[in-house]
């Protein structure tokens, strides 16, 4: 596997793929690992977690900068991944026993009847480059200290952020093979999920990878949590603060490049402050720096690899072509590496690649609506539903609209993130299961009833 930093495009590392027998031996590993790991008690599996939080903060510089070699990140977005992930450590290494605690049922006198929490086995994750730690860890900090252990398939322009989390784990003391990186081709994760070693799988990806793993997952039998893409919409209302949603709006859509799944793509804007809101959105979107990701003032750096600026200047072609009008940015950047420039796009016509597909770059599509009423049919006028968000400065209002939203969660007043305090995940197209807080430690356990007479 070659990395290529996608903001020089020279070669960067070189990785040696591994083959179906490395896999075969892993899963052998892997199997062996759970059959001790799952005996730990929960208070020790917490405090290794914690442990694997203070790795991540000791050596945060170090993994920040492997995540923008390899992937083009901004330096100082970077940063605050990892400390993310140091914080979802943090949360499950303080919150898992009690998540996990016995449920005790109402039960007929003489009897006792509770739910106990058991792992399932290996769980293989299937993971995207975008958040290459935060994804991973999302996965990793709850099934694992639930005492499954876990495999990784990271995406193949990502190894040495792979490698890295397994070293993390490592060097929190974990029993080797608990957390295991496989760098291995997609098309070895058939194999995997057919074999029996494998009790489940989680994919964060595209749709199409989205599909090919649950169906073959299906066969099995086995379960499935998938998080897939997303067309966000971020409703402007007529009452809204206007800075607070152009200048947050604005940084929705462009963080870590636009590739973001919860990114706001869609704003609908109600007409009567659609101008305002225009200028000051694409003022906001121009003051952004661009450029090398390693810089600390850089806000927006390269797209993440070699395709995907130009598959997002398709899609921004076609677009206009359909009638869609540039309002800013619209051509890729005359510079080497993959840079796309912050665009806003006007006057989006219905079913064209800005408004009908997930674009993954910085590309805004704003429409004009007449009233509330029209703001929530285009806000729901897509085959996802990851995130939302409403602007209105009438909280009882945005509550009500949120919930006329179909979306996974719905954020009034700030932009849609995920936290390991709150569920996580989408409908629709979007996928389906949870991550993060108590339900998504929960998506991969045996729910054991046990009922003693
Ligand atoms: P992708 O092409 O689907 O790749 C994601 C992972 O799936 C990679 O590890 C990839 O491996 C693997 N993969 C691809 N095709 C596969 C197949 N047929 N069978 C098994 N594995 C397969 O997605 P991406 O372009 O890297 O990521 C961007 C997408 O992820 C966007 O749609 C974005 O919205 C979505 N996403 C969703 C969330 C969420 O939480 N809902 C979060 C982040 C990203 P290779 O790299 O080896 O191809």
């Amino acid at each position: 596997m070659d990395v290529v930093n996608p903001a020089t495009g020279e070669r960067v590392d070189t990785y040696e793929t591994q083959t179906e027998e490395d896999v075969d031996a892993a899963l052998d590993r892997a199997t062996d690992a759970f059959g001790e790991w799952r005996e730990r008690p929960m208070r020790e599996r917490e405090r290794l977690l914690e442990s694997a939080g203070d790795v991540l903060r000791e050596n945060k510089r170090e993994y920040a900068e492997t995540i923008t070699r390899e992937m083009g990140k901004p330096i100082t977005q970077a940063v605050a991944e990892i400390e993310k992930c140091a914080w979802a450590c943090d949360h499950y290494a303080e919150h898992a026993s009690s998540y996990l605690g016995a449920d005790h049922h109402p039960s007929p006198p003489g009897s006792t009847v509770k739910t106990v929490y058991e792992p399932l086995g290996p769980v293989l994750a299937v993971m995207p480059w975008n958040f290459p730690f935060w994804q991973v860890f999302r996965f990793a900090a709850p099934y694992v200290t639930a005492g499954n252990v876990g495999l990784l398939k990271h995406a193949s322009n990502v190894p040495g952020c792979a490698k890295a989390i397994e070293e993390v784990f490592r060097e929190a003391g974990y029993p080797e093979d608990v957390f295991q990186s496989l760098l291995i081709p997609s098309d070895l994760v058939d194999e995997m999920l057919e074999d029996d070693r494998v009790r489940a799988a989680t994919l964060t990806g595209s749709g199409p990878a989205g599909r090919s793993v649950a169906s073959t997952a299906g066969e099995s039998l086995k379960k499935t949590v998938l998080e897939l893409g997303g067309s966000d919409p971020c409703v402007v209302l007529d009452d809204a603060d206007l800075d607070a949603a152009a200048e947050t709006g604005a940084w929705a859509r462009n963080q870590n490049g636009g590739q973001s799944c919860i990114a706001a793509k869609r704003f609908v804007v109600v007409e009567s402050v659609y101008d305002e809101f225009l200028d000051r959105f694409v003022d906001e979107i121009d003051s952004y720096v661009v450029g090398d990701p390693m810089d600390e003032e850089t806000d927006v750096g390269p797209q993440a690899r070699e395709g995907l600026m130009e598959e997002v200047h398709e899609q921004v072609e076609e677009s206009v072509e359909a009638g869609a009008n540039v309002v800013i940015g619209g051509e890729p950047m005359d510079r080497d590496g993959q840079f796309y420039p912050p665009t806003v796009l006007t006057d989006v016509p219905e079913g064209c690649p800005a408004d009908s597909e997930e674009v993954f770059g910085p590309v805004a599509a704003v429409y004009e609506v007449e009233d509330e009423a029209a703001a929530i049919e285009k806000a729901n006028d897509t085959q996802f539903g990851l995130g939302a968000t409403v602007w209105t400065e009438d909280r009882e209002r945005g509550e009500n609209l949120a919930r006329q939203i179909d979306a996974g969660c719905v954020y009034v007043n700030q932009l849609v993130k995920s936290d390991p305090r709150v569920p996580f995940g989408g409908v629709k197209e979007s996928g389906y299961g949870r991550e993060l807080a108590e339900v998504g430690i929960k998506e991969f356990l045996n729910e054991k009833t046990v009922w003693v007479e």
